[in-house]
């Protein structure tokens, strides 16, 4: 659990706005779980919840508190997020009925071939920490113009309202916890490349200490620049301009704190990049499970195509509670193959379709035995066969551990689902000189060479394109009204973290906060499973006797957000118990 009470969480965001609202000035420190009525939201972090609260309790609405709250977490979570990356919005409007989505992934510029990741010097592809630490990792950043476009289309209040909370936070500081030391510690040989970023995050040349208070006002000066010129400094303005300078001229410190073993090699992001940037809002993917229809994002994230594989999987092999984790683990392999042989930026819309279709279902379901699991990797589908055809080989998983979800809930029914990132934790390690939030490296999502040879990948580097995600903000509606709304961080295990709560909630009948806090496995179509300690424990035996082969423990997996849409009116809004330090719930009352 996060140590900030959310009575201080409070004196920092709403000195912003008028005054503290006097019901929740009172309330007990924010935990992982929390129901009642009004209006809800769930962050990994309290102050991010509790300006989310505020706003609801001021009478704006789902989409004002999730831009609050996201501009909130891009200084308190700035490492997993911030306005230096991208991310995936998606909103239930409820006047309406319909689901709508922002993409706002970041792109690649103009200029990307596909050898962006292949040394010149001896024609390989450069190491992951090489890529990482470059400018070339880094593509135009999407998320302020998300925040941007969703406050317009949905929004009640400003941009420049939403952003005041967080620049408060950003200029007065927050309380460092344990989690946030560590993602230091872990960067600190990265950050200390840079003196824009060590003078913020290593101060006196160390991570800060537990419990001492850490101030970014640079970001808070960026914050307030957007508020009172709008979006355009950012993508046709100054802002951009010291963006682009990074990314040329990476500002390596000469006298670095620490080593880096590696060159830092510049990239070729242009002022036209940022300037050409536009979020795209796709049709959001839908599938059928037992009567409720799933809701989640489409290309260039996979998140929503293979989630929906997965449960239309599992619906075909008529998956029990008996059968559950057997069949999620088979499940999630086969929709993994799938993935990684045909989902891209650029897949083709009949493909896309194909892919969550129940004849494309029946195809994979089929070849799951109740008694045997399945030799991993599986081969994809065969996207022109029909029957219980395998096709040629498997591929690989990732598996990241940055990011950041948000979920919010309002009294009118309205809910945003929100995940976005910088891509690892700490991003490029490139804090923007002068102006507060580091850079993201998102463009190493893309594969550096074809892993699907030899058919074409369909996740390799090209002019403009967006790189491949795994996101998977996800709304279940139930009878035309939003039921369930969840997503995790996590790299490629956030498909499996949000198909594994969907099933713990919907075919196990787990509470929400009960199946969110359950063990979690991991199935990317690989040989072994990767699993939390606990899960192994509690269901390795079984499951090995089936045939599953586990690979060693991971401490954890996902920091999920989620809100449940009761049918009277009320939210149970669901956070992390402990994973990433535990998450922060509320709701605008807790009773009626
Ligand atoms: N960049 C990853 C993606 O878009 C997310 C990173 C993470 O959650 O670790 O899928």
């Amino acid at each position: 659990m996060r140590i900030l009470p959310v009575l201080a969480a409070f004196s920092l965001s709403a000195t912003a706005l008028v005054a503290p609202s006097p019901a929740l000035a009172g309330a007990p420190t924010l935990g992982p779980t929390a129901t009642g009525y009004g209006g809800a939201v769930a962050t990994v972090d309290p102050t991010a919840t509790a300006v989310g609260i505020d706003v609801l309790r001021r009478g704006g609405n789902a989409v004002d508190a999730a831009l609050a709250a996201a501009a909130t977490l891009g200084v308190t979570e700035p490492f997993s997020a911030g306005i230096g990356g991208g991310g995936f919005f998606v909103y239930y409007d409820a006047r309406k009925r319909t689901v709508s989505t922002i993409d706002g992934r970041e792109s690649g510029p103009a200029t990307m071939r596909e050898n962006h990741f292949i040394d010149p010097a001896d024609g390989l592809p450069y190491d992951f920490p090489e890529a990482r630490v470059s400018g070339l990792s880094v593509g135009t950043p999407g998320t302020l113009a998300t925040w941007d476009t969703a406050a317009r289309k949905w929004g009640t209040r400003s941009l420049a309202s939403l952003l005041q909370p967080a620049a408060r936070v950003a200029d007065r500081g927050f309380t460092v916890d344990a989690t946030f030391r560590q993602q230091v510690a872990d960067n600190a040989a990265a950050f200390g490349q840079f003196a824009s970023t060590s003078d913020i995050y290593l101060p006196g040349g160390a991570p800060p200490a537990v419990g001492t208070t850490l101030r970014n006002p640079d970001l808070a000066d960026t914050y307030r620049l957007i508020a009172r010129k709008g979006i355009g400094v950012f993508y046709n303005g100054p802002v951009g301009a010291d963006i682009v300078r990074t990314v040329q001229n990476p500002p390596v410190d000469p006298t670095p704190i620490g080593t880096w073993a590696y060159p830092i090699r510049p990239g070729t992001l242009t002022t036209a990049d940022l300037r050409n940037y536009r979020v795209r809002t796709p049709d959001p993917t839908r599938s059928d499970f037992r009567g409720l229809t799933v809701y989640g994002m489409s290309t260039p994230s996979s998140g929503g195509v293979a989630v929906s594989e997965a449960l239309n999987i599992l619906e075909r092999a008529k998956v029990t509670p008996q059968n559950a984790l057997h069949y999620y683990l088979e499940s999630s392999a086969l929709a993994f193959a799938d993935r990684n042989r045909y989902v891209g930026a650029n897949t083709a819309e009949p493909v896309l379709r194909k892919l969550v279709s129940d004849s494309w279902a029946a195809q994979r379901a089929c070849q799951i035995s109740p008694t045997r699991a399945l030799t991993k990797p599986v081969p994809p589908g065969d996207i022109n066969a029909s029957g219980c055809t395998p096709a040629t080989v498997g591929g690989p998983t990732e598996q990241g551990m940055s990011t950041t979800n948000l979920t919010v809930a309002d009294k009118w029914g309205n809910v945003v689902e929100y995940t976005f990132t910088i891509e690892q934790t700490g991003g490029n390690a490139m804090v923007v000189p002068g102006r507060g939030f580091l850079l993201n490296n998102e463009l190493t999502d893309f594969n550096f060479t074809n892993t699907q040879a030899p058919a074409a990948d369909p996740n390799l580097p090209g002019p403009n394109k967006r790189p491949r995600s795994s996101m998977s903000p996800t709304i279940v509606v139930k009878d035309g009204k939003p039921f369930l709304a969840l997503g995790s961080p996590g790299g490629a295990t956030i498909i499996t973290t949000v198909l594994q709560i969907l099933v713990n909630r919907l075919v196990l009948g787990q509470s929400l906060p009960a199946a969110m806090a359950a063990p979690r496995a991991s199935q990317r179509n690989s040989a072994g499973i990767q699993a939390e300690p606990a899960f192994r424990t509690a269901y390795g035996p079984a499951l090995t006797a089936l045939g599953h082969t586990f690979a060693a423990d991971v401490p954890e997996l996902g920091a999920a957000t989620a809100i449940e849409l009761t049918p009277r009116g009320g939210f149970i809004a669901s956070s992390e118990p402990t994973r990433r330090g535990g998450g922060a719930a509320a709701v605008v009352h807790p009773t009626r």
